[in-house]
């Protein structure tokens, strides 16, 4: 099986550093997305990459290596951290596949920490391969919110495993067996917040270059808000030429399992969308026919008409609804803003700048200006004002202040309890 790949990265358009760092050689693909004051984002992202790469560079069990790496890059996080009192605190996502060759079970080897993501394209339908390690992700699991809920969460940043804060790396690891044509995808954060996946889908699917298709997911998530730094690796699974003929085609309705079989406990394969499942519609037999154009043909098309009609227009009324019954506040030409509509858009109906305060972002600490730079959803055009509000008597208060310690104040780490095995939680950088 032949691989073309490509990877672009970008700092976005509010950020003044790139954290993220990538690799791809055509044997290994990863991203990691540092986080940390002081370069410690990048220092972490690079560590972990570097680590990576070198793990693998040794004779070996490639897939014993490739757990082995995660560990090795945890620890060579920490014993920088150790080293470098201002880099303490540092951390990194990391998401990496291993193209694995064995002649007749060509696959990759998917491993992740954090919430970079990888997908795969296959047959146009995208699915997500990895389970993001959030704090939201953990709300979804249990039921508490619902995924749409989960996008627009605001603390959909926390970050439940990553790189460089225990002593032990916890990553999954998922196996995906492709098929010629199929596209994988790994991405920072900064690409999936700012684009929807039908339309990372729709540019996964061109025929341009893996170098231009990833140039373009970043292009695209730029063109979002670009409020974060955006990573993107896109890996075209080839069409063999003599083999293809040979090659075993997938069982209908086995897509999950062929897609990705868990191998690491706890982990599944998540379809982010799935065409509709075709069911032929039963043609009654022996129906007794009715001569066209008798009454009840007509009856019967004027209510299916009026049934439609109704459809139509309750959906665009609920659709109105949702779309305009909400701001949030966000950004525009770097001051704080509240838009009515919710962020991104529904179908139709685009958020609107109701106005633009006076509050720049350069005022705001770093959890305020995380919340900010990702929107964050009010019920009323009040309740978004009282929130501005709010963050200007904040933004007082901490001025007020004499500085005792010297904590840095924009630190954007933040320490929760998770209920389950996890316990240490970062912002995600
Ligand atoms: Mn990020």
């Amino acid at each position: 099986m032949k691989l073309e790949w490509g990877a672009a990265t970008h700092t976005g358009l509010v950020r003044e550093t790139n954290q993220d760092s990538h690799v791809a050689d055509g044997k290994v693909f990863a991203v990691a997305d540092g986080m940390g004051g002081h370069a410690g984002g990048e220092v972490a992202s690079r560590i972990a990459i570097d680590a990576l790469r070198s793990a693998l560079a040794v004779e070996g069990d490639s897939s014993e290596l490739f757990a082995e790496s995660f560990e090795k890059a945890n620890l060579a996080i920490l014993a920088q951290a150790d080293e470098d009192s201002r880099l303490s605190g540092m951390g990194t996502t990391m998401t990496a596949a291993l193209f694995l060759e064995d002649g007749t079970s060509d696959r990759f080897l998917v491993r992740n920490i954090g919430d970079s993501r990888a997908y795969i394209l296959h047959e146009g339908d995208l699915h997500q391969i990895t389970n993001d390690h959030t704090y939201v992700q953990q709300l979804i699991e249990e039921g508490s919110i619902s995924v749409e809920e989960g996008k627009h969460h605001r603390q959909r940043h926390i970050l439940t495993r990553v790189l460089g804060v225990e002593t032990s790396a916890n990553s999954d690891v998922f196996t995906v067996t492709p098929q010629p044509g199929d596209v994988l995808l790994l991405c920072s954060d900064g690409l999936f917040n700012h684009v929807v996946d039908h339309e990372i889908a729709a540019i996964l699917a061109s025929s341009e270059s893996p170098q231009r298709i990833a140039e373009m997911l970043v292009e695209k998530a730029n063109l979002g808000g670009g409020t974060d730094n955006t990573t993107t690796i896109v890996v075209r699974v080839l069409p063999e030429k003599a083999a293809s003929h040979k090659k075993v085609l997938p069982v209908a309705g086995d897509e999950t399992a062929m897609l990705g079989e868990a191998v690491g406990p706890r982990v599944t394969v998540n379809p982010v969308s799935r065409g509709p499942v075709l069911s032929s519609i039963p043609t009654p037999l022996g129906k007794k026919q009715v001569s066209s154009g008798s009454r009840l043909v007509t009856v019967r098309s004027v209510l299916f008409f009026i049934l439609v009609l109704l459809l139509v227009g309750g959906t665009a009324w609920v659709v109105n609804a949702y779309a305009n019954h909400a701001y949030y506040v966000g950004t525009a030409n770097k001051r704080v803003a509240i838009y009515h509509g919710r962020p991104g858009g529904v179908l139709w109906y685009q958020p609107s700048l109701v106005e633009t305060t006076s509050l720049p972002l350069s005022q705001l600490n770093g959890t305020q200006y995380f919340d900010v730079s990702h929107d964050v959803l009010e019920p009323s055009l009040q309740a978004a004002r009282a929130y501005v509000t709010n963050l200007r008597a904040q933004i007082a208060f901490e001025k007020s202040q004499v500085p005792k310690t010297t904590t840095s104040p924009t630190s954007t780490t933040t320490t929760l309890t998770a209920p389950t095995t996890s316990t240490t939680t970062t912002a995600a950088g």
